[in-house]
């Protein structure tokens, strides 16, 4: 049982984004399986800016469990993956571990995680026994899954998954890394030297709705393929030269038939049709790339990736908390 704060020995970072109807289950459920791993551990709650109760929630378990809880409070919303990476820098363990707060990843799994981190792995990923989110879902992401896998070539078969372990050494790359937009799992299994997975339950959501729509699903998967791979863009380069080859074939094909058929008039809607598919596929490329070039965009500007206002945490030494009032203002630390 931990007692300090000092370097515990696991760290658990939990992103919350309004997710005040489900913490008290997540609260009852995760001490009790952490306590009953007879390690240190420590775990780091982000508020990734919720609009509802969450904040008051988080500060009033802080109360509670001081000795073993911190809380970093974002100023506004910056995704999951920020939050992520925030509870990062916050946390101080050997072993990290992420899960979502809505208890669709179990908290008794992090034991899984965790003997297999002992074992001598820096990365242990996680699939889905069976999956409880809908059968649209399930099916997208599956199909989304290996095609990514096949462009960006990182080994990730549940890539939806954020119940996950990180060793001390690939948290210290990832704090080096400036990256606006990321994919917390991929970034660390660029950086991870040896890598498995395990396979875990996964439950419905306890309380609430899912934060993610469809929109904001397709954005994160355009933040995993464009921030790990070129591979889109040299499709179509490759693309484009097989096509001017093609139509220098048929424009000598159409010249010689010109000059020993005669004229052709015929076709014109067959060419429309043509026509509109080739523009559907350049617009296509140059949405593509202006998502690459949105990012670099997003990158050379170099603002904050995001703003934490406060953490409330106990002092090293076990003294109470500096007064209410006093806030701690800190940002992304690769942009102080
Ligand atoms: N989340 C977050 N910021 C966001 C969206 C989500 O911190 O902008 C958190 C959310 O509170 C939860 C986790 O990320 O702890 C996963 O979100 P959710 O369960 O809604 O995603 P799903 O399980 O539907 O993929
Ligand atoms: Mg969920």
């Amino acid at each position: 049982m931990s007692v300090s704060l000092n370097k515990p020995e696991i760290s658990v970072v939990i992103p919350i984004y309004n997710e005040q109807a489900g913490l008290a289950a997540l609260f009852a459920r995760l001490y009790p399986a952490l306590d009953a791993l007879g390690a240190t551990y420590e775990i780091v709650f982000v508020n990734d800016g919720s609009r509802d109760n969450s904040v008051s929630i988080l500060a009033e378990q802080f109360r509670q469990r001081p000795d073993v809880t911190r809380v970093v409070l974002f100023n506004g919303n910056y995704g999951q993956h920020m939050a992520i990476l925030a509870g990062f820098e916050a946390s101080r363990g050997d072993i990290m571990v992420t899960l979502d707060a809505d208890l669709q990843n179990p908290p008794e799994e992090i034991g899984n995680l965790v003997a297999k981190m002992r074992e001598g792995y820096d990365y242990v990923g996680s699939i889905r026994r069976k999956r409880q989110d809908s059968a649209w879902r399930t099916y997208a992401s599956k199909a989304m899954n290996s095609l990514r896998e096949r462009i960006t070539n990182i080994k990730i078969t549940d890539q939806g998954n954020m119940l996950r372990a990180y060793g001390r050494n690939i948290v210290d790359l990832m704090n080096q890394c400036a990256e606006v937009n990321t994919f917390v799992p991929a970034l660390a299994y660029r950086f991870a030297r040896n890598p498995t997975e395990i396979v875990v339950e996964h439950e419905e959501r306890a309380a609430g709705e899912s934060k993610y729509s469809l929109y904001s699903l397709i954005r994160l998967n355009f933040d995993l393929v464009t921030g790990f791979s070129l591979v889109p863009l040299q499709f179509y380069s490759m693309m484009g030269m097989l096509m001017s080859l093609l139509s220098a074939l048929l424009v000598v094909v159409l010249v010689a038939r010109r000059l020993f058929l005669g004229a052709e008039a015929e076709g014109v809607f067959t060419l429309f049709a043509i026509t509109f598919f080739f523009m559907g596929i350049i617009l296509f490329g140059i949405g593509l790339l202006g998502e690459y070039v949105g990012r670099i965009f997003q990158q050379v500007r170099a603002r904050p990736r995001y703003v934490v206002q406060t953490i409330l945490q106990q002092r090293d030494d076990g003294q109470p908390l500096p007064p209410p009032g006093v806030e701690k203002r800190t940002v992304g630390r690769h942009h102080e």
